[in-house]
This record gives structure tokens, sequence and C-alpha cells, in this order.
């Protein structure tokens, strides 16, 4: 038996809360079950109670659920989290980052279009631009990330989208995302930030000025590993269309990956602090070793953006690059010489990955191509976990002796 439940008091009232009670809240509409945690609907269609009723919800005359394809109550508790911690009006869950991406720009565009994408983002999104946006006739350009004039200079009367990866990977540069809005919205253009990197635990592109965010929830979002998801954050107007896409599309969140999703939301910001610690010590730890020529990371004061970390992000994230001595078979060695440090190119996790660039994630640029994006040979990317900070670091020493 269902228990009776004054409906007011089933779920918390977070009228004027903060972001962490967010995380912890948003987005559960409890059951008349009364359940505490966020419930798991696996279900792939919905009853009607009439086949007026059914008429009605087809044709989104009333609210309701028709098909998960679209709708599902444990996505959608997601996608409402989610946008509570982004600042946003509303959130479009995905199976991928990358259908995240997909969707801005098959939702946004048409042929004829200009979009203008960072230098340095994530090698799929350059693939899914070079190999198939072009292919419908949406031109692209590449501009480098931190320079606003350069962007300011790029832009075209057919400028739709400006795409940027801020904090970049592996380099971790930055650009000022309020000045960037600012080109954007005098062009008449949207800026899109693929937030995978801070999350918005430490930064909140929506409320620094952006458009739209887009999320690889297989990271931090998730923190352990497990599932694959993504998400588009932004105005209803905009998200509107990015659903109306994901309907036809079918690109669709699994419910339980929304789940663990949700349940990841809650630890994120306690997470995100305890990687950014960890980080901060070792990159602090790294410049000052002898093996090592130089340190990418901005929560140093020798990052040539250091100031602007400071100002626009609340973490200077988990991920820490670095230059060994002896090139590539330096930088091999180096690696294969720790024990406890996975290699393995995934990031966002609990465990701390290693990884060398220059060979697996960016091994498909030409040398030119990896010299003007700042990858050398011998660039090592460790993006930090949740273990005993003493032991990354042994385990790096490890490293620096077999170099
Ligand atoms: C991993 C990643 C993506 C793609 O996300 P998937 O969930 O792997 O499809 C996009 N952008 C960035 C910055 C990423 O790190």
């Amino acid at each position: 038996m269902t228990q009776e439940w004054d409906a007011g008091r089933l779920d918390s009232d977070l009228e004027g809360v903060s972001f962490d009670t967010l995380a912890v809240r948003a987005g559960q509409h409890r059951t008349p079950e009364g359940e505490h945690s966020d419930p798991l609907f696996f279900t792939s269609s919905y009853v009607f109670r009439t086949a007026a009723d059914a008429a009605a919800r087809f044709a989104g005359e009333v609210p309701g659920n028709v098909y998960s394809r679209y709708t599902n109550p444990t996505v959608r508790s997601f996608e409402e989290r989610l946008a509570a911690l982004e600042g946003a009006e509303q959130a479009v869950g995905f199976a991928t980052g990358m259908a995240a991406i997909t969707a801005v720009v098959m939702s946004l565009c048409s042929a004829g279009d200009h979009v203008l994408v960072s230098q340095s983002v994530f090698g799929s999104t350059i693939s899914l631009f070079e190999k198939y946006f072009k292919r419908f006739g949406i031109e692209v350009d590449y501009v480098p990330l931190a320079d606003v004039g350069g962007w300011e200079r790029a832009i075209k009367p057919n400028t739709k989208l400006l795409f940027v990866e801020s904090p970049s990977n592996p380099l971790a540069e930055l650009v000022d995302i309020t000045a960037l809005s600012a080109v954007a919205k005098a062009a008449g253009a949207m800026l899109v930030v693929d937030n995978c990197f801070s999350t918005p635990a430490l930064q909140q592109p929506l409320v620094l000025g952006a458009d739209i965010v887009v999320h690889s929830a297989t990271k931090f979002i998730d923190g352990q590993g497990r599932c694959m998801g993504g998400a588009v954050c932004g105005r209803s107007k905009e998200m509107n269309e990015v659903l109306g896409y994901l309907r036809t599309a079918g690109s669709t969140l699994s419910p339980f990956n929304a789940w663990i999703f949700l349940k990841g939301l809650e630890t994120l910001n306690l997470r995100m602090r305890a990687h950014c610690a960890s980080a901060q010590v070792l990159a602090e730890w790294l410049e000052a070793q002898d093996g090592i020529e130089k340190v990418h990371y901005s929560g140093l004061a020798s990052h040539p953006q250091h100031e602007l970390a400071k100002r626009q992000t609340k973490g200077f994230g988990a991920v820490v690059s670095f230059e060994v001595k002896g090139g590539k078979e330096g930088a091999w060695r180096f690696i294969d010489a720790t024990r406890l440090i996975s290699i393995t190119a995934n990031l966002g996790d609990s465990k701390t990955t290693i990884t060398h660039p220059a060979t697996t994630s960016h091994g498909r640029l030409s040398p030119a191509e990896r010299e003007a994006a700042g990858i050398r040979d011998s660039l090592i990317r460790v993006a930090v976990g949740l273990e005993d900070v003493g032991d990354l670091q042994a385990d790096l020493a490890r490293g620096l002796a077999a170099l």
C-alpha cells in the first residue's frame, strides 16, 4: 500500500540554497512511495489513462512522459540537477559527450553556417567537425584559444558558433570567457564552452557570459570511471531545439547512467576540491625536480594565465602536464617506471592516470600540427585522482629515477 503523504513536504524547498545543497537535492521529485534516494526508472514507455490522454501527451498539450527516448524521470532528475549547478534554464542529457557536441551543431547550425573552434579541443571534436560537419556544408576555422583578438578577427558574417574548451587539454590554457562572450554577442553568434575539465564546481561558463555548456559526464561527473554520458545546458529556447533533435536522433542517455551521474553530482564539489589540492602539491613538487623541464598547471605562478585562472575558476583542476628530459624515450621510461598510476587516457576518475599525449590522444596529428599545439614528445599528462598524495608523489619519483 502506498502511504498517504502531504505532497508539499515530499520534496525539499530549495529556494535560495547554495551550490552544495543543490548538488545533493536539486531535481528530485519524490513519488508517493516516499523514497529518500533518487529512484531509477527502467521503462521504455509510459501508460495513459485514456486514449484522449495519450493523444494530448503525444501532441505536447499536457506535460508527461511518452517514451524514454526523450523523457525519463531519472534522466530528467539528472538534467535538472546539472542545470541548477550550471545556472542554466535547462539541460538535456545524452549518451556520450560526443553525442552532446553533435547535438549542439545539428540542432543550431545549417549548411552555409561558419563555426570557430579553439585549436586545442578534444581530438574527436576536431574529427567531428573536419570529417563530418564540413561534408554537410558547415565552414570550420580554428583559432588559438587564449587570443581574444584572434577570435574577433576570425569572425565572418555567417559565424554561428564559437566553440571552446577552457581550460584546454593537456596544457591547461584558458580563454577569458567573459571577453570572448562579448565578441560572440557583438557578432550575433553563440559561445559554446566544453566544461568537462572544470565542471560547474570550478567554473560556471553561463554565469560568465557563455550561451551553451556541453559536458562529457563520463569524466568528473561520474568521477569513478564507470559510465558514458553527456549533457548540453543553456537557455530553454536553444535547449528545446536540442531536445527536439534528441527526440528524433535518439542519442539517449540511459537512465542507469543518469542515476550514477545524479549520485556523482552529490559529491562533485568535494571530489573536485580533493583533486585540485593533490594536483597543486604534485605540480609544485614536479616543478622543483631536476629531470623536469616544464610543468603546465594554472595553479603555478609560472603559468602564463595564472591570474586569469584565479579570477575565472574556483580551482585549477586535476590535470598536471609536464615535460621531462630525454624526449619521447625519457617520457616513455618515466611512464613505464610508475607502478601505482594507471597508464590510460581517461581522466576524471578517482584513480590517477598517466598518458603520453604525442603518441596517444594527439598521435593522429602531424608533427607540425603537434608542434603548433605545443604537444612535445617529452610531454606527459597526469590526471590526478583521489589516492593518497604521498603515494602518488612516490610513484612519480620512480618515473623521475628512470629518466
Ligand atoms: C572525453 C571528452 C569528450 C567526449 O566525451 P565522451 O563522453 O567520451 O564522448 C569531450 N570533450 C572533452 C574535453 C573530453 O575530455
